[in-house]
């Protein structure tokens, strides 16, 4: 039988600790309190009955319902005001919306002074739960509204002389209490005054969802009209909320039905929901509580968080303005980190945050703190921590060390520098690092017993990671290169070669337009029987400069692989870096006044009787679609163009690709919108590239039984990996290797290799996306027997019985 977790309030504390998990995205959802479990079960074991029903049973849970009225009135000072219960925030504010805009329609011309247009106002940070029910409404209903967004200045406060602009003419405004992406408190006594003092009759809508617990709310003393809270972000479950509606104004059941809560919105109500918030709004109503962290435990908690941040990040810049802020949220931006990094670093740390509003989807700007005036990269680089009143102080001084372990994570894998540099002790990084943003990739080959380091097609923007990288492994830069002289971006070689001075060899500061050296260690003959230019790399490998004009007429191919007698055979080229020439579903666009046609199909030919096929992996400078990288083979099987030009029985004529080549560039210009696209003429959908089979996280252990000698990878990232114990949970009992997806492409030519003796390959990560990435690369370049566990590990740890479970727990 379903059972409650049993045992005092601590008890919750110890949950999240001995699941080695920190829960810190409270602004997102909180977990449920026991004692809310509690009165929910309650609810359903003895409380069944239907409050509309006249007999016993009815009249218990009618008492439940009407008890929990009278208490959220008095947690929220409702005074005379209503409150009606609905599933959730979104729901209270709909029927907010649906209320004054049916109200408005019947009174349209009390608003509509000197022949302007009626407005709906909200304020620019709201939850997107506003703007879009705003817009929603106002088309269903035809109400002819026009929709202005407030503005706020750089510490989240809304635009009061634009209120003041604009309020005579609205039928209504929107505005939130405390912001739920930054914690900002909104001064709504300020706001009242402003909107007051032009419009009495405007409806005012305050989302109250983040500030229910954090702060008293005294609605009765306002002329707030409306006010939403929400269950789930008070430690109630998922399903409950509530809408506060000021004496006097309407309400229009956004469901009609049997008439229930006194009419204002059909359907039966959710006894255990109510039962649930019952329980945490008695907690709220008695105030001091001493379940609770008071507000100064609060701010304690934040500042010891903010401190432990500082020393772990050196660049944070925090996001939040405190001083107008509630204590339990904090977000911010690391430089050089993206949220997604971060996030994912958190995670495998067992700290769960947030990057800017867990409600938005992929990886995009907080439209929050771009309303702010806040630079982009702390906006697309954002994290929220909250927490809440639940939370202990032993959970507080955990996180702080689990988030200065995360800081060390950091400066171990070379991707931070330490404030202190004598702890820095980075990894050992070998092999080929991709490094990328957006779409533009740069590429280092790296070995750490020699200290050699090679730089190809250095990126503005990843010019800080390369720089930390290559001062934390104490590396010589052999070469910076680059494999064009580029249309779309400056390079940033000479840059990288003054930041980097002392790390510099002699050799590579004097080189030709794209850094090649005036004095290479020697050359080596190619398949094609050309001679190339090379210098020598580490463990007997070399890097060849093959020129490859075309896309641009200044184009080399770096070829890096172990020459035999002085003879470098294709099967022997480990990578080739082509710059534009080849990339994953196209080759270089060449309409550029510095391109050549010409050039472009001779070098396909060249290249062709260079490399392998299917051995030697092409590491372009761009990756528009996440493909990483690919080889000639997997390109001429997906796009028939180049299939065509290098067609081994009847290869297309100089002359026809001259004249179809225009075509295809224009075909690029068409589709890209907003960044140049230096080479791309297949749609990444419309190239099969057979999918991997997935494995379902509970089935790993079967598989293994058949497939016993599989190799196992796991793509984070090695800070990720450092924290990661949690491949016991799939049913492994020895780790994973750590191939993180940044060097996926630096192992292809050994996992080319294993594909081809048959052995099994398995990606898994935490989610499942990038394992699936991974899988998926994997495949198009032809390798078979792939596999990837669906979901990642975080569902195959959550299917565990939980650590935490009191005896008796079952789920
Ligand atoms: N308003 C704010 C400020 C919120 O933070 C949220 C939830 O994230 C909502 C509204 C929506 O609440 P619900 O999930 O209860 O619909």
């Amino acid at each position: 039988m379903l059972k409650p977790p049993s045992g005092p309030i601590g008890a919750y504390g110890y949950m999240i600790k001995a699941n080695k998990e920190i829960y810190l995205d409270v602004n997102a959802t909180t977990p449920v309190l026991p004692q809310a479990a509690h009165a929910a079960f309650d609810a359903m074991e003895d409380l069944f009955g239907n409050p509309s029903s006249v007999h016993t049973s009815g009249l218990r849970a009618r008492y439940l319902l009407e008890s929990t009225r009278d208490l959220a009135r008095s947690v929220l000072g409702a005074g005379e005001g209503e409150i009606v219960f609905t599933s959730g925030a979104t729901e209270a504010i709909q029927m907010a919306i649906l209320s004054t805009l049916c109200d408005f329609r019947k009174r349209k011309q009390q608003c509509d002074i000197a022949g302007k247009a009626c407005k709906l106002l909200y304020g620019a940070t709201e939850h997107k739960a506003v703007p879009k029910a705003l817009e929603h409404w106002n088309e269903v209903l035809d109400a002819g509204c026009e929709i202005l967004e407030i503005p706020v200045d750089s510490r989240g406060a809304l635009d009061l002389e634009f209120l003041k602009e604009h309020a005579p003419h609205a039928a209504m405004v929107c505005t939130m209490a405390v912001n739920n992406e930054t914690g900002v408190i909104h001064d709504l006594r300020a706001i009242e005054n402003v909107l007051r003092s032009v419009n009495e009759h405007c409806k005012w809508l305050v989302d109250s969802v983040q500030a229910v617990g954090k702060m008293k709310l005294d609605l009765a003393t306002t002329t707030i009209d409306y006010a939403s809270a929400s269950g789930h972000k008070i430690y109630a479950p998922k399903g409950i909320g509530l809408l506060y509606v000021r004496k006097g104004a309407s309400v229009v059941p956004l469901m009609a039905g049997g008439g229930q809560e006194h009419g204002a919105r059909g359907g039966t109500e959710n006894l255990p929901g109510v039962a649930a918030i019952a329980a945490v709004l008695k907690m709220l109503d008695i105030s001091p509580n001493a379940e609770f962290a008071s507000h100064d435990s609060l701010e304690n908690f934040r500042d010891r968080i903010v401190q432990s941040l500082t020393e772990a990040f050196p660049t944070i810049v925090f996001n939040t303005p405190f001083e107008t802020s509630v204590a339990t949220t904090i977000n911010f931006a690391v430089r050089g980190f993206s949220s997604k990094e971060l996030l994912d670093l958190f995670d495998a740390a067992g700290i769960r945050v947030s990057s800017g509003s867990a409600c938005g989807s992929g990886a995009v700007a907080s439209y929050v703190l771009d309303a702010m005036g806040i630079e982009k990269w702390r906006s697309e680089g954002a994290i929220r921590m909250s927490f809440g009143p639940m939370n202990t102080e032993k959970e507080i001084e955990m996180a702080c060390d689990r988030i200065r372990q995360v800081g060390r994570a950091l400066c171990d894998s070379c991707l931070m520098v330490s404030n202190d540099p004598v702890t820095q002790t980075g990894g050992r990084v070998d092999g080929l690092v991709q490094l990328k943003k957006g779409s533009m990739c740069t590429w280092l080959l790296m070995d750490s017993e020699s200290s050699q380091c090679v730089i190809i097609d250095p990126f503005e923007e990843l010019s800080e990671r390369v720089e930390t990288l290559v001062r934390c492994q104490g590396s010589r830069v052999i070469a910076i290169l680059d494999s064009h002289n580029h249309v779309d971006h400056e390079s940033c070689r000479s840059m990288q070669l003054k930041v980097l001075g002392q790390y510099i060899q002699p050799r590579a500061n004097s080189g030709d337009l794209l850094g090649w050296p005036h004095e290479p260690d020697g050359s080596v003959t190619l398949a094609n029987g050309e001679s190339a230019e090379c210098i020598n790399l580490f463990n007997g490998l070399v890097l060849a400069a093959v020129k490859l004009p075309g896309h641009t007429v200044i184009s080399n191919a770096y070829l890096v692989g172990k020459p035999v007698d002085g003879k470098l055979d294709a099967a022997n080229i480990l990578f080739a870096f082509c710059g534009d020439t080849v990339l994953m579903g196209g080759i270089g666009r060449t309409d550029f006044e510095s391109s050549s046609v010409e050039g472009m199909f001779d070098s396909l030919h060249r290249l062709s009787n260079i490399i392998s096929s299917d051995a030697t992996v092409i590491c372009p400078t761009h990756d528009y679609n996440n493909e990483f990288a690919t080889t000639l083979g997997c390109e001429v099987k997906t796009n028939e163009f180049l299939a065509s030009i290098l067609d081994p029985v009847v290869p297309m004529r100089r002359e026809d690709f001259v004249a179809a080549k225009p075509g295809v560039d224009q075909g690029i210009q068409d589709e890209s919108n907003s960044e140049l696209v230096c080479g791309l003429i297949k749609d990444p959908d419309a190239v099969s590239t057979g999918t991997s089979v997935d494995i379902p996280p509970d089935g790993l252990k079967e598989f293994f039984a058949s497939h016993n000698d599989s190799l196992i990878i796991d793509v984070r990232e090695p800070h990720e990996f450092s924290f990661a114990g949690d491949w016991h949970k799939m049913g492994l009992d020895q780790p994973p290797r750590n191939i993180p997806l940044t060097r996926l492409t630096g192992c292809l030519p050994e996992l080319i290799a294993i594909s081809k003796s048959g052995r099994q390959i398995v990606f898994l990560c935490r989610s499942g996306r990038r394992s699936g990435r991974a899988a998926s690369v994997a495949r198009r370049v032809g390798l078979s027997n792939i596999w990837h566990i669906a979901g990642g590990i975080a569902i195959g740890s959550s299917r565990q019985e939980p650590e935490y479970a009191d005896p008796g727990y079952v789920i």
